[in-house]
């Protein structure tokens, strides 16, 4: 059985003051015990700060991003080191913003989720297909080769303490969501992949869906075997709205 998670990704939004606001406005009406677990990801600056606030709640806290080097000359970026020592248990992986704006490779995403799982981060691996990938039919060819990457350098056995989002590019920010069977058919997909090595971590693995989650869509695709929660970004950024998609998650099997 896997208890599903639901993962606010708030990207570069908010001020010290809204981080703030928001999270009160969380905790004000965040229920006592949720079904799923929930973690939320403020900007690097905030961390701290939210982690405060978030003391003893129902909510964890994770970073948007790590650097793959544990320590030394790398102007601008923060190891998993630093990210544990604010109070950080998540960090996102492979968001395809990275992977896309700043030319995260494969590789990189992969020394990233081992610099995380090295220092009891939780990473949550992001992979999924851009609009293009689909069209042609190859939408099983990128995330297989996106997961592999990640199989290979860390083993299966790093996904026991791991997190997996299939996120398709076409569906972020776009209010375009992957409909339930399109999210299940690449979450069983994955499943069956991570099971050709160990079907016991496969089992056991939570695999998130992202794209455009909103309170209005959230049941029907948590309802799906395969899904295990969501990874959720402009919708995050409002409490009312985050809460409904948190209670929209409820264990199943
Ligand atoms: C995301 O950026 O991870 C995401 C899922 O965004 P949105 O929910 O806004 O599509």
């Amino acid at each position: 059985m896997r208890r599903p998670l639901v993962a606010g990704n708030w990207k570069m939004h908010g001020s010290r003051a809204e981080t703030a606001r928001l999270i009160e406005e969380l905790l004000a009406q965040a229920p006592a015990e949720p079904a799923a677990q929930s973690v939320i990801c403020p900007p690097f600056v905030y961390l701290h700060e939210a982690w405060r606030l978030l003391r003893d709640s129902i909510f964890s806290l994770g970073a948007q991003d790590v650097c793959a080097e544990s320590h030394g000359a790398f102007t601008g970026e923060i190891s998993a080191a630093m990210l544990k020592d604010v109070g950080c248990e998540y960090v996102i992986v492979g968001h395809s913003e990275r992977r896309l704006l700043y030319r995260e490779s494969d590789q990189l995403v992969a020394r990233k989720f081992a610099a995380a799982h090295a220092r009891g981060l939780v990473p949550i691996l992001c992979v999924g297909e851009q609009l293009a990938d689909r069209e042609a039919g190859r939408t099983s060819e990128v995330v297989t080769r996106q997961l592999d990457v990640v199989l290979e350098l860390c083993g299966a056995g790093a996904l026991e303490h791991g997190l997996i989002a299939y996120e398709p590019v076409w569906a972020i920010g776009t209010g375009r969501n992957a409909t339930p069977e399109q999210a299940q058919e690449v979450h069983a997909l994955l499943r069956a992949r991570i099971a050709s090595r160990d079907a016991r971590i496969a089992d056991a693995t939570r695999i998130l869906y992202g794209g455009s989650v909103k309170a209005g869509n959230a049941a029907e695709l948590f309802a799906m075997p395969d899904v295990d929660g969501g990874l959720i970004g402009g919708a995050s950024l409002k409490a009312d709205e985050f809460l409904s998609i948190l209670a929209a998650a409820r264990i199943s099997g």
